[in-house]
């Protein structure tokens, strides 16, 4: 029998797993947060899955935390351009 490896979920191999939640989920985005955040995306950045990440967060529209080695302020920006792109494309059939 031809055996199967599936990875049915991406967040299985998050680089974040086991970090600590403050990091991603910080409380505002000064002070203490502007360190956290910096944290938290430097662990994007070796983070296998970070395509994935940004494309749920952008498609569901996470407001909250670092996704894909965005902050709140950042992917905010980047959904608008997201949102602008998939529409244009939308039209154009
Ligand atoms: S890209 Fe960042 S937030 Fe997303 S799963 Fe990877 S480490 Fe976590």
């Amino acid at each position: 029998m031809k055996s199967t490896i599936t990875i049915t979920d991406w967040r299985e191999s998050a680089a974040c797993l086991d970090s600590d939640p403050s990091l991603f989920f910080p409380v505002g985005s000064t002070g203490p947060a502007v360190g956290q955040i910096a944290m938290a995306t430097a662990i994007c950045t070796d983070c296998h899955v970070i395509e994935d990440c940004l494309q749920y967060a952008l498609e569901t529209n996470q407001e909250s935390g670092v996704w894909g080695g965005y902050s709140e302020e950042d992917r905010r920006r980047l959904r608008k351009r997201w949102l602008a792109k998939r529409r244009r494309r939308h039209l154009a059939g």
